[in-house]
Parts: structure tokens; C-alpha cells; sequence
């Protein structure tokens, strides 16, 4: 079955990028997802992969010599890649983001002719590091308050320097953390009476002098990409570590929220790949099992039939979304996209829970991947700044309200 529907509606350059994370992700990355999952290792190869691939730079524009691929074949790849490992997946769109969020959203962003300039010159380093150097960026903004879910400024402070600033600040839950060149990090710019408008998105250096990754990782799932603690204290960066303009990722929050969707291809996959295991499993044509048949007891059929029909669901939401992708969406596009962003993250731990109840007691066994796509599908609406709490938070309320209305007080 294709991640991204009925293959006749994808451009042939679609087809293409799609066929081959396919192909890395059966052969290179699935082998190895059990292993990095056990010992909450990063698939340091995987990437090495996608590298030589030309997959990092799928989402760089081709006049900065990438493959020049838009939002919505940069989030179908990453959702092939997600069916045969998620965490990779995962870590992956957080490197696309980083382009995208550069690249498309930036461009579809009111400038002045100067931050234009600006932003030309400043994203030519950036993109030339990935498409010549093979360069990983990731995207820690998460830092345990409520910056993340865009209800405060970031706590992440750059002081303006002669030359460019100086970024001190934590950051948790950093993927990529140890294993990323540089980090896309949100912090505040860092004057009197700052505001979430003063937001500002720098291209920290992995090894500039102040950047420590610390803490354990151990969690429940998503293991291989090792989300530690970022530290940065008093680091200095030039002006060209600007990924975007100062001010601009406001602006982006604000009229592009697109972008924040960025991270659900990896879930997505993580369905498709249950529900394929379940298929596989009740037909006994999962390898180094006994051939023992489950597919003729109908209570079986009745369970895979829901899930595909959550499947579908699932991936019809995400394809429309991921197609709609544009700046100033209108109100209903918006709304589209909450609901397809609760429903990614939702139904792919629902499907994953599915999966094992109806493939039943040897399939939850370690020696098989079941288990590992319901850990990692528990994670997906748990992330911020959408958690699927949000999500339902902004929906509801924009479905009573327009912009601007409030409620009289109540005596
Ligand atoms: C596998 C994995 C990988 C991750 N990778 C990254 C990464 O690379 N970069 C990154 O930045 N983050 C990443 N995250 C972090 C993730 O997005 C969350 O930010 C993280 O889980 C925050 O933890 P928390 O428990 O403090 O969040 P929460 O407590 O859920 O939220 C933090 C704050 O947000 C506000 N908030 C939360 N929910 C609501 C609500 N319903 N209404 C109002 N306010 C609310 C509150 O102020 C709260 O204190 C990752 C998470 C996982 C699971």
C-alpha cells in the first residue's frame, strides 16, 4: 500500500523520493530500528544514508542546489521513512523543518527588501552546509514552560554582541541531541519588555564553546532520537547563524501554522506500519514465525477493518493538510489542520493498540516490531507546541469564535 494514497495523484518527482525512502527504509533502516530502540542509541548510519542519498537536502530549494522538494513531498517522504523506523523519522522532519521553515514558509513571509537580502545570504551558509557538508540540523524549542505550547516568550535569551549574540539558555527534550551539527534553537531576543514577538530562530553550532548536552535518556518510546538536555551557556554566534530575520518566526508562527505539522509524518508511519505488521502477522507471513493463519476468524477481519478504515481516515487528513500547506490559510484550512494534526497522533497510538490486541500475545513479544510502534505511537500527542490537548483547545474555541470576539463579563 502507498503512504501517500493512490500513487497516480503524485508527481513523478514524488514518486521518485517516496520509491527511494522506501527502499533505504526496508533495507537499511528497519534492520537496525530494534537495536537503537533497545539501547536508546541514535542510527548515526541512517543518516549516514540519507546523506549519501541526497535526502538531507530534499527540502533545500534547487537554486541552492537541493532537490528543491515542497511541504508536501518533504512530509510524504518522511512518512515512508516512518514506517520502517520511527524515531528516525522523526528526527528527520525536525532537519526538514529546518529548511522548510528557511525555504518556503520564509518565502511566503512579508520582508523589507534589506531582511531579504539578509535572509538570502544568511540561508546560502546554511543550505550550503547541508548540500555540500552533509550538515544535520534539529529544532529544540521545548524547555519545560510554557514557551513551547505559545503561551510565553522563550525563557532562551540572545544578547545582541558586536557581531551577532551570545544564546544562553536550556533546552529539553533536544533529538538529535550529540548527533545534530547544529541546533535550530528559539530563544528571545533579549532586551527590555521582550515579548513573544522578539522570538528569534539561530543556527547554534553543535560545537561552538558553551553548548553541553546533558541527562539521561530513557524513555518509553521514540528511544533512537536521544531528546537530552541542551545547555547553552553564554555561546556566540554571528549574525549569519540567523535562520530566520529577527521578528520573522513570529510572523511565520502566526500566518504559516503549517509548519508546526512538520512532525506528524513520523506517526503517520508508525500506522501504516502496524496495520501492515497486523496484515502480515494474521496471514503468518511474518518471517520467523510458525505459519499458523489467524485470518479466517472474523472477529480478526472485523478489527483489521476498523483499523484500515482509521488508516484511511488518518492518511486522508494528513495528505490534505499536507497539500494545503500555505500561508494565511483561511479559517476552515485552519481548522483542517487542527483536526488533522489531533487525528494523526491520535490514531496512530489507537491503530498501534489495535494492532497488538488483535495480533494477540506472541506480537507484543520484543523479538517482533509491534511493540516498539505502540511505544513510539504514544508519543505523537504528547508534542508540543500541537499536543493533541492543544489542538482541541484551539479548535473548540475557534469553532465558537471569530477573530477578536470576546464574551461580555459574566454578574
Ligand atoms: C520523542 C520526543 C521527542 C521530542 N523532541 C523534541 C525536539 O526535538 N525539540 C523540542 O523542542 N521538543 C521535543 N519534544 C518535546 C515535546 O514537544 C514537549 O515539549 C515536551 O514533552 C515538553 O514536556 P512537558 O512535560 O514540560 O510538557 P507539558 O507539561 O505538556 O507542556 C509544557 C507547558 O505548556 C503549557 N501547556 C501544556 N498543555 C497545556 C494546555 N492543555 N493548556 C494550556 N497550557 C498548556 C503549560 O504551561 C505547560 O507547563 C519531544 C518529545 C518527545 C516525546
Amino acid at each position: 500500500m502507498h503512504i501517500a494514497g493512490n500513487p497516480q495523484h503524485l508527481t513523478p518527482q514524488q514518486r521518485e523520493l517516496i520509491g527511494l525512502a522506501a527502499r533505504l527504509g526496508a533495507e537499511r533502516f528497519a534492520p537496525r530500528a530494534a537495536l537503537h530502540d533497545r539501547e536508546a542509541s541514535f542510527p548515526v548510519e541512517n543518516y549516514e544514508d540519507l546523506r549519501r542519498a541526497g535526502l538531507l537536502a530534499l527540502c533545500v530549494p534547487q537554486q541552492h542546489g537541493g532537490r528543491g522538494a515542497d511541504f508536501a513531498t518533504g512530509v510524504m517522504v518522511a512518512a515512508e521513512i516512518g514506517r520502517h523506523c520511527g524515531a528516525t523519522a522523526l528526527g528527520y522532519s525536525m532537519h526538514l523543518c529546518s529548511t522548510l521553515w528557511a525555504g518556503c514558509v520564509a518565502d511566503a513571509l512579508d520582508m523589507t527588501p534589506e531582511q531579504r537580502t539578509d535572509h538570502e545570504r544568511n540561508r546560502a551558509i546554511h543550505y550550503g552546509r547541508i548540500v555540500h557538508h552533509g550538515k544535520v540540523f534539529s529544532q529544540p524549542f521545548s524547555e519545560g514552560g510554557a514557551a513551547a505550547a505559545d503561551k510565553a516568550p522563550w525563557g532562551t535569551l540572545a544578547r545582541p554582541v558586536d557581531g551577532g549574540y551570545v544564546v544562553s539558555g536550556k533546552k529539553i527534550f533536544a533529538s538529535l541531541a550529540g548527533a545534530a551539527d547544529y541546533y535550530g534553537v528559539l530563544c528571545t531576543l533579549d532586551r527590555a519588555g521582550a515579548t513573544p514577538r522578539d522570538a528569534l530562530y539561530l543556527a547554534v553550532p553543535a560545537d561552538a564553546q558553551g553548548v553541553q548536552v546533558v541527562g539521561e535518556w530513557d524513555p518509553l518510546g521514540m528511544r533512537a532520537t536521544v531528546s537530552r538536555t541542551l545547555l547553552l551557556d553564554d555561546v556566540l554566534v554571528p549574525h549569519s547563524a540567523r535562520l530566520m530575520p529577527e521578528g520573522l518566526y513570529f510572523q511565520a508562527a502566526a500566518r504559516f501554522p503549517h509548519m508546526f505539522t512538520a512532525l506528524s509524518p513520523a506517526y503517520l508511519g508508525i500506522a501504516q506500519a502496524a496495520y501492515d505488521f497486523t496484515v502480515a502477522y494474521l496471514r503468518a507471513e511474518v518471517p520467523g514465525m510458525p505459519p499458523v493463519k489467524r485470518r479466517m476468524y472474523p472477529t480478526k477481519q472485523a478489527a483489521l477493518a476498523e483499523m484500515r478504515i482509521k488508516l484511511e481516515q488518518t492518511r486522508a487528513l494528513f495528505l490534505q493538510n499536507a497539500r494545503d500547506a500555505a500561508v494565511d490559510p483561511d479559517k476552515d484550512a485552519r481548522m483542517r489542520l487542527y483536526a488533522a494534526h489531533y487525528t494523526v497522533m491520535e490514531n496512530a497510538n489507537d491503530i498501534a493498540r489495535l494492532a497488538i490486541r488483535t495480533c494477540g500475545g506472541q506480537s507484543m513479544l520484543k523479538s517482533l516490531p509491534l511493540e516498539r510502534l505502540y511505544r513510539d505511537s504514544r508519543c505523537g500527542s504528547l508534542m508540543l507546541p500541537w499536543t493533541a490537548e492543544l489542538c482541541i483547545d484551539r479548535l473548540g474555541r475557534e469553532c465558537l469564535y471569530e477573530a477578536g470576539e470576546r464574551d461580555e463579563a459574566i454578574e
